[in-house]
């Protein structure tokens, strides 16, 4: 099916839990996104630094572009005068780094606190813990420039459809919780970036308003790594 239909099929999908469709459109050539664009999808999702602002400089201005990926310290300020919204800040350096890049740009960049919900030693981000401790130190007080409008997470790489659906409701709580806990004007928990291809219909169902879906849309990506192993 060609990607036009994809993007129409998950819109489709989604309209019934109020959820965004981020496009991920990593190691994809422009015209991928082109065809995608035409339909009228304008979030785009991508994980490395220097593809993004590639892409962000050929294709349409109004394109949103989401960094989903970990992120560099020293690569921050390469996003910083465009990127939309930033879903993997995982540490309180990064988000230092981003806060003096956006001031840097005379701009507010919004950002999503990455939260590690999974039962995997590999995933970025806070513990619930040092979330709390973050939020509610005098250091995140002066970031004035950034404007944390969420969490994010990713759940264990698993079939077991039940964890995955705690892992989620676990972050749906934390951010409730945040909600109700802290009180600063740079912080709105408005959005739940949780979902990607294999699990998006739990994540809906426990409260994402922001699915990262690729390769459903996109069709499954070639890393020349991966390639070079098979060969
Ligand atoms: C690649 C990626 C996705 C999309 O993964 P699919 O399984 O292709 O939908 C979502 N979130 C992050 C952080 C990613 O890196």
């Amino acid at each position: 099916m060609s990607i036009k239909n994809k993007i129409t099929e998950y819109r489709e999908k989604l309209r019934k839990y109020d959820t965004r469709l981020i496009a991920v459109s990593k190691t994809k050539p422009n015209e991928d996104l082109l065809q995608a664009y035409e339909k009228g999808q304008r979030d785009f999702g991508e994980n490395k630094v220097q593809e993004l602002a590639r892409k962000a400089e050929e294709l349409p201005k109004d394109i949103q572009w989401h960094m989903i990926g970990h992120l560099q310290r020293n690569k921050v300020k390469y996003i910083a005068p465009f990127v939309h919204l930033i879903h993997s800040v995982d540490s309180p350096r990064l988000a230092i780094e981003i806060n003096k890049q956006a001031v840097k740009n005379n701009r507010s960049i919004a950002c999503l606190l990455q939260v590690y919900i999974a039962d995997e030693e590999t995933k970025f981000g806070f513990s619930e813990d040092e979330l709390l401790d973050f939020l509610n130190s005098e250091g995140f007080g002066n970031l004035k420039n950034i404007k944390v409008t969420g969490l994010m997470g990713m759940a264990t790489n698993t079939d077991d459809q039940e964890q995955i659906r705690r892992e989620f409701a676990n972050l749906k709580r934390i951010s409730d919780r945040i909600a109700s806990e802290i009180n600063s004007d740079h912080v709105s928990m408005q959005e739940l970036s949780m979902g990607m291809t294999s699990d998006y219909i739990i994540a809906c169902e426990e409260g994402s308003t922001m699915v990262r879906i690729g390769s459903a849309i996109f069709g499954s990506r070639n890393y020349p790594t991966t390639q070079n192993t098979q060969a």
